[in-house]
């Protein structure tokens, strides 16, 4: 299996090239050659744990990864890490399946792919020869910054530095990142927003001059962002994952299809069920929930991406992002894996901050429906699956229950669904229980984490714990034009 650009057809490279290099040289991203079926049948895997379901599916993406390789990869990253050996349960409630995708290091989603993803890393860079230093460079918009940052600090040969939005994250996710240990991490806040944070990162990917300076100092950039293919594949697996366990628990019988539903921000957690369809997982359809930032609900409404408006600060920040990166695998393959077709919608994003799609292209979405919550709705369902189910879930979570309720009522569809449930909700403690009672926000952030404790009856995280007495290690804020310069300086080049 080979990888290649969405932006060109010539430049092939295997899957631990592409994980090291993160984007592809012409700033494209790298997509399998084609979507590997899987050869288990999905009868057979029933009853495996989710450490064997990881390797079945992974190892028909990262065909040049040796059997001991990945499985090492694999055990290596989901163990008891992991507060829970099951990795990612299911619960039902409020008519649906909610996976708890937030039971490793950093209570987020992105722990699902951040704790194998230096494993793949660093087992690359064996299998390519590097001897560079390989400097992770990552924008947040508020979980991914911490979850890489857990899953590289003192990662041998490795360095990260992460950027993130001085005002763009919750209290929480910014001491999580700020407390962060480790001697090869680094944090700085930028005065931007999220986009700036990424366009930033990715114009220090695109920069040759930078790349060959550093090249000379020992040093090589990659990313931990969901541009790479290395953290796409790693979430594949728990959609698969939910599917057996709906197949376990009697739920559906295999080959009965159900529908995901999907918190999307960047694009990278709703692909990665395309691509399990792809592989033959039963999905009908991939329900696309957004916050007031509508681009992508607009988009799937009209066949228009249209990032130009204004950038809303919400109660689910993790999906405050205008430019969904991973969108753009959607669009090179439903253009017909056309590459050039690709690159001139991709230019004129660039240029004009919008592109429109064919109507051939838009017959490619059928599968994709678009929904989007505003800040009432996310508070008003949290307190109502609270009220009716005693189980609290977080805000990003919140808006994909209340797409998926919009969904039902729109298509009285009655498909088993399963939830993408993207984070604890102690992570968004502030926003979860102001939305069960508006007078708990006289309360400091930690009082409120007890009494969220007290309501749930579900323990306090570890990570959470950690950070009420931790001190702050990083303290840098920079302009955003000022990435770069950050970057040289902390390297010293
Ligand atoms: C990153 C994140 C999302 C959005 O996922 P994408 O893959 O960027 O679409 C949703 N919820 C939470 C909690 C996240 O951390």
């Amino acid at each position: 299996m080979n990888y290649k650009s969405t932006r060109n057809d010539n430049e092939l490279v295997s899957a631990s090239e592409a994980i090291l290099r993160g984007l592809a040289s012409d700033g494209g991203l790298y997509v399998p050659e084609s979507i590997p079926k899987l050869s288990t049948s999905l009868d057979d895997m029933v009853n495996m744990s989710y450490q064997e379901v990881a390797y079945a599916v992974m190892k028909e993406f990262l065909t040049d990864f040796t059997e001991t390789e990945l499985k090492h990869c694999i055990n290596s990253a989901y163990d008891s890490k992991f507060d829970t050996p099951v990795i990612a349960p299911l619960k039902a409630a409020d008519g649906a399946h909610f996976l708890e995708l937030f039971h490793g290091k950093t209570i987020a989603f992105k722990d699902m792919a951040l704790s194998i993803l230096p494993y793949l890393l660093t087992t690359s860079a064996k299998k390519n020869n590097v001897t560079n230093e390989i400097v992770i460079l990552t924008a947040t918009s508020g979980d991914t910054g911490k979850a890489a940052l857990a899953g590289f600090a003192d990662v041998p040969g490795t360095s990260i530095i992460v950027f993130y939005p001085k005002s763009g994250v919750s209290p929480i996710q910014e001491k999580q990142m700020v407390t962060q240990r480790g001697d090869n991490t680094y944090v700085v806040g930028i005065t931007g927003n999220f986009d700036d944070a990424q366009t930033g990162v990715k114009n220090m990917f695109n920069d040759k001059e930078l790349a060959s300076e550093m090249n000379s100092k020992g040093y090589q950039f990659s990313s931990a962002n969901s541009i790479n293919i290395g953290r796409l594949v790693p979430q594949i697996v728990y959609y698969v994952y939910s599917y057996l366990g709906l197949v376990k628990e009697g739920t559906i019988k295999v080959g009965d299809k159900i529908n995901v539903v999907v918190p999307t921000g960047n694009f990278g957690n709703i692909l990665a069920s395309y691509y399990a369809k792809g592989m033959g997982l039963p999905i009908n359809k991939f329900i696309c929930a957004s916050n007031e930032n509508k681009v992508l609900y607009d988009f799937f409404s009209t066949g228009i991406y249209d990032k130009n408006r204004e950038f809303v600060l919400t109660s689910s920040p993790s999906m405050d992002i205008l430019i969904s990166s991973n969108l753009e695998r959607l669009i090179y393959k439903i253009a017909g894996a056309d590459a050039a077709k690709n690159l001139e919608l991709m230019k004129s994003l660039n240029e004009t901050g919008k592109y429109e799609i064919t109507d051939a292209m838009k017959k490619e979405l059928a599968d994709f429906y678009g929904g989007y919550a505003s800040e009432e709705d996310t508070a008003k369902i949290i307190a109502k699956i609270y009220e009716n189910d005693n189980y609290i879930i977080d805000t990003h979570t919140a808006v994909a229950a209340h797409v998926y309720e919009q969904y039902v009522k729109d298509t009285n569809d009655t498909t088993p669904a399963v939830i993408a449930s993207t984070a604890s909700p102690y992570k968004f403690t502030r926003s979860v229980m102001n939305a069960i009672d508006s007078s708990y926000d006289s309360k400091g952030d930690f009082e409120l984490v007890d009494e969220l404790n007290r309501l749930s009856n579900v323990k306090v995280p570890e990570a959470i714990e950690d950070i009420r007495t931790a001190p702050v290690l990083h303290d840098v804020v920079v302009e955003s034009e000022d990435m770069c310069k950050q970057v040289k300086k902390i390297l010293d080049i």
